[in-house]
């Protein structure tokens, strides 16, 4: 029996930080040699961010007067293809969910900041730091556990911004 999961871009505007390669995820740093292991998606401070799919919140940690890491981090528990997925939602200011709350696909879960290792970037640099995870809670840093959020998405929106409607925002 298959699963269908309707996925839901993290954003009502969706685009690449600065529409540069490397906001994308994997060895896209200094010229190949250092990594990122996440998407950055555009985002002034402030923005509300969305629950990708129908889960559970599995973690929510760090703060957000956090100056390293991820800040304010919201963790959901998804189902991808049958396997327990997360997507990690970072540099948060506020979250509007709690750990072992149950979301509905494009539920609000937070509000975009500048939190964390991200506490100095302004203007065109502020954004939400997005990643697929294959374990709740990785070390910071490396790319164990985490995968290119193309596997969910299946397009990045680097040279395009993408749309998204809730369907809350439908009734
Ligand atoms: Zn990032």
């Amino acid at each position: 029996m298959s699963e269908l999961l309707h996925i839901y871009w993290p954003l009502t505007q969706n685009k690449i930080r600065r529409g540069m390669k490397n906001h994308t995820f994997g060895y896209v740093r200094d010229g190949g040699a250092k990594g990122h292991w996440g998407w950055d998606f555009y985002a002034k401070e402030g923005t509300p961010c969305y629950s990708i799919a129908q889960g559970k919140i599995v973690d929510v940690y760090g703060t957000p007067a956090d100056k390293s890491n991820f800040g304010l981090t919201v963790v959901l528990e998804f189902k991808l293809h049958g396997c327990i997925t997360y997507a990690a939602y970072c540099h948060l200011m506020g979250a509007s969910v709690k750990k072992g709350d149950p979301v509905d696909g494009g539920q609000m879960i937070g509000f975009t900041g500048n939190s964390g290792n991200a506490h100095t970037m302004k203007g065109d640099d502020e954004h939400l730091h997005f990643e697929i995870r294959t374990s709740v809670r990785p070390l910071p840093g490396g790319v164990p556990k985490r995968i290119d959020p193309i596997t969910v998405f299946e397009t990045c929106p680097l040279n395009q911004t993408i749309f998204e409607t809730y369907e809350w925002a439908m009734k």
